[in-house]
């Protein structure tokens, strides 16, 4: 389950409905429930973040899950690797998932700032 759903609104209707079945094969699978930090942004939002110009989150394919700590980074990462995410991004607070795969994939890249 997402716990703030409603920040999925801008995403595409196809990376949105990918997000729900992930938050539900996280949910049957581990029992974890996504707090999402981030999903769509404008280009001025996204600029404003210090996100990278042309970031999948203003394409509305890429979000951030907010995780607490080692064990639910890790959940998160192999829930995502599992499900098919081809494109991680690994920070302190969040992983950043997307399927902008204009980008290179497979890759799992460092997002530490929270606007990447
Ligand atoms: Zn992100």
């Amino acid at each position: 389950m997402i716990l703030n759903s409603h920040v999925l609104d801008g995403l595409t209707d196809e990376f949105k409905r990918y997000v729900l079945e992930f938050a539900d094969y996280m949910d049957r699978t581990y029992g974890v429930d996504l707090l999402i930090s981030s999903a769509y942004r404008s280009p001025e939002g996204n600029k404003r973040v210090g996100g990278v110009r042309g970031s999948a989150h203003t394409k509305g394919m890429a979000v951030d899950i907010a995780v607490s700590g080692g064990k639910e980074r890790f959940l998160v990462v192999k829930g995502a690797l599992e499900f098919g995410f081809k494109r991680i991004g690994v920070g302190h607070r969040h992983v950043h998932l997307d399927m902008d795969l204009s980008k290179p994939f497979p890759t799992i890249f460092p997002d530490v700032e929270k606007g990447t």
